[in-house]
C-alpha cells in the first residue's frame, strides 16, 4: 500500500528517542521529509547526524527546545515552512508519564503534569495549524495512553490528564474538520527509554533486562505476552498521519498487545 507520504513533511515532537525516533525513521523510509524536536540538544544532534547520513541532509530538520515553550514552537514552525514549504502532518509525541498516587501527588505535581499533557498538544498544534490547513492533507496524530480509558491509581494524575487529552482531541477533530484530521493512538506498554529508566531503577539490580521485561508483561497480563516495540507504535502513527488514512478522523487506535479491558 502506498501511504502517499513521498515528499510530504511530517513534524514529530519528541523525535530523539523511543516511539518518536521510530516514527521519524518510518516516515523517512516512506520518502517524507521530517522535522523533529526534543529538549536534549546532544542526543538530538547525534540522532540528526545519523538520520542525515542515512536519508539525506535535505530531508531532516532537528531543533532542540521544549514543546512547553510557545515561542519556540512558533519559531520551529516558521523554520519548517521556510525549509520545507509547510507541514502536512504533525505527530504530537513528546512527553513522559508520572508514577504517583493521590497520596503522594502534590498540587504542584498536578499542575506540572496537566501542563505537560495539555500543552504538549496545544502549543505545537497552534504553531502548525495554519500550515496543516493549507496542506490539503493536514493531519494531527497524538500519542496517548490506555490510561485515558483505564486509569491506574498509581499513575493518578497522568491517567486523569490523558482522559482530558482524549476529550480535547475529539473536540479538535470536529473543529478542525474538514481541513485537518485528528486522531490518536492509545499505548499500553512499549519498550522505550521510559521503561529503560524504570528497568535501571529496579529493586533487584541482579535481574536481567530480559527477565525484568518478561516479568512486567506477566504482571500486567498482556495477552500478546510481551511489551510493544517502538516500531510497532510508529507504524500506526505513520499510517494515521498519512493520506492513506484520508477518511479517518476523531478515531483512536490501541497499540497495546490486547491489554485493554474496555469494549
Ligand atoms: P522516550 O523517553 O523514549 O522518548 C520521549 C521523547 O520525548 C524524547 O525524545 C524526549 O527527549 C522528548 N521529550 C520529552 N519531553 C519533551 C518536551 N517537553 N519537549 C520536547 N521533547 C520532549 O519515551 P517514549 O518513546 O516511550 O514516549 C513517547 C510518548 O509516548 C510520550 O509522550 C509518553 O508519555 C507516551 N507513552 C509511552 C508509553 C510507553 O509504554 N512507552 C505508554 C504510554 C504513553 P528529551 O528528553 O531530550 O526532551
Amino acid at each position: 500500500m502506498d501511504l502517499g507520504l513521498k515528499d510530504r513533511t511530517i513534524v514529530v515532537t519528541g523525535g530523539s528517542s523511543g516511539i518518536g525516533l521510530a516514527t521519524v525513521r518510518a516516515a523517512l523510509g516512506e520518502g517524507a521529509r521530517v522535522a523533529l524536536c526534543a529538549r536534549g540538544a546532544d542526543r538530538l544532534s547525534r540522532v540528526a547526524d545519523d538520520l542525515e547520513g542515512e536519508f539525506g541532509a535535505d530531508r531532516v530538520l532537528a531543533r532542540a527546545f521544549s514543546v512547553l515553550e510557545p515561542r519556540a514552537n512558533a519559531e520551529f514552525a516558521a523554520e519548517v515552512a521556510e525549509r520545507f514549504g509547510g507541514c502536512d502532518a504533525l505527530v504530537t509525541n513528546a512527553g513522559q508519564g508520572r508514577v504517583s498516587t493521590h497520596a503522594d501527588t502534590t498540587d504542584d505535581d498536578w499542575r506540572e503534569e496537566l501542563e505537560l499533557k495539555f500543552f504538549s498538544q496545544l502549543h505545537p498544534i497552534r504553531a502548525f495549524e495554519a500550515q496543516l490547513r493549507g496542506s490539503g492533507h493536514g493531519s494531527i496524530t497524538a500519542v496517548n495512553s490506555l490510561l485515558a480509558y483505564q486509569p491506574e491509581p498509581h499513575m493518578v494524575c497522568t491517567s486523569a490528564a490523558r482522559a482530558g487529552v482524549q476529550s480535547l482531541l475529539k473536540s479538535l477533530a470536529t473543529e478542525l474538520a474538514p481541513r485537518i484530521r485528528v486522531n490518536s493512538i492509545l499505548l499500553g506498554l512499549v519498550d522505550s527509554q521510559q521503561w529503560q529508566r524504570r528497568f535501571e531503577a529496579r529493586e533487584d539490580q541482579g535481574q536481567t533486562r530480559e527477565d525484568w521485561f518478561a516479568d512486567l508483561a506477566r504482571r500486567k497480563a498482556i495477552p500478546l505476552g510481551r511489551l510493544g516495540r517502538a516500531e510497532e507504535a510508529a507504524r500506526a502513527l505513520v499510517f494515521l498521519a498519512s493520506p492513506a488514512a484520508s477518511y479517518i478522523t476523531g478515531a483512536r487506535l490501541e497499540i497495546s498487545g490486547g491489554v485493554s479491558r474496555f469494549i
